[in-house]
């Protein structure tokens, strides 16, 4: 079995590093919040201080962290992998950051002979639960190749769509996809119930039909229960609009759609809803139609 570093054990992190532990692996676990580490370490993981002790001795590290400016903390830091690489040089970002910035990282990796890989994720903390996620990985095919016992712990599809970043490049599509969806059953939901439909059995209909998608099957019963709290936050859904939004303008395309829905969440967040799921853009539609009853 792989010694495998994990640092970033939030949502999605501790699940998929507790994965890793059930599966055999030895997991060497940190995050900078120490209760996060001592969970992990009742699932059998080492307890990491440090990110150089995460690395010590691994095969690999697997960074799963907010944004940018923390996996390029965590890689280029003076405390960070560039210096105190694991013991297999390898490493993997399963984050959602930018594919811009990936490339400038592992272009400063492979100058010290360390690979790195971008692997971003989707499926939700649903999918990390069941280790159901699908995996999009970009970089050296000989580094896919290797890292790939390890990414079949937690996800189900895997694919290795190209070079460095392009597994950054390929979730910035998939997130406007899920933007855009959610956008277009809240718009659906607060027609319906204007109408005075029977909203669970509109769903009903949707989710045998054209119309059915993951977010109405997953996301769909939080919104009828107007369940705003959990799931991937508000703020973390506007960074990837940012990312899809940035690489958009690098590369000259025009992107209505989600900068519609762009404009969407952040009047989200503007009504102090930043940390709620992402389902709580159902929200913004009872404030549009007058049926708002309470705020975040
Ligand atoms: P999260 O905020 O719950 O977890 C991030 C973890 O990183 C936290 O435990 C935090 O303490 C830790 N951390 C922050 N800075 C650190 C540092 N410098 N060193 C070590 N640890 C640090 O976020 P999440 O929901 O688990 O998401 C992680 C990544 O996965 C994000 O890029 C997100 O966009 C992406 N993602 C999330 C979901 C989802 O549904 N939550 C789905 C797919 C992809």
């Amino acid at each position: 079995m792989t010694s495998v570093g994990f640092i970033g054990l939030g949502i999605m992190g501790r699940e998929m590093a507790a994965h890793l532990v059930r599966a055999g692996h030895d997991v060497r676990a940190y995050d900078t919040r120490p209760e996060a580490i001592e969970e992990l370490a009742r699932e059998g993981a080492v307890a990491a201080r440090t990110v150089g002790a995460a690395a010590e001795g691994a095969d690999l590290v697997i960074t799963m962290l907010p944004d940018t400016p923390q996996v390029e903390q965590v890689v280029l830091g003076t405390e960070g992998l560039l210096h105190h690489p694991p013991a297999g040089r390898l490493v993997v970002d399963m984050s959602t950051i930018s594919p811009s910035a990936t490339r400038r990282m592992a272009g400063e990796l492979a100058k010290a002979g360390i690979a790195m890989l971008d692997a971003p994720v989707s499926g939700g903390p649903a999918g990390a639960k069941a280790a159901k996620l699908s995996i999009m990985v970009g970089g050296d095919a000989a580094a896919v190749a290797r890292a790939r016992p390890v990414l079949e712990g937690m996800g189900t599809t895997i694919i290795h769509v190209g070079e460095s970043g392009a597994g950054q490049t390929v979730k910035a599509c998939n997130q406007l996809v899920c933007a855009m969806n959610l956008q277009a059953i809240c718009e659906a939901l607060a027609l319906g119930r204007a109408a005075g439909l029977d909203l669970t059995k509109l769903r009903d209909v949707l989710l045998g039909g054209a119309a059915s998608s993951w977010m109405l099957q997953n996301l769909g019963p939080l919104m009828l229960a107007k369940d705003a709290s959990a799931g991937f936050r508000i703020d973390l859904k506007l960074k990837d609009l940012r990312l899809a939004g940035e690489l958009a303008f690098e590369l000259g395309v025009p992107l209505p759609g989600t900068a519609l829905a762009t404009s969407l969440y952040l009047e989200a967040r503007a009504h102090g809803e930043g940390a709620n799921g992402n389902q709580a853009l159902f929200r913004v539609y009872d404030r549009l139609s007058n049926q708002a009853t309470d705020e975040a």
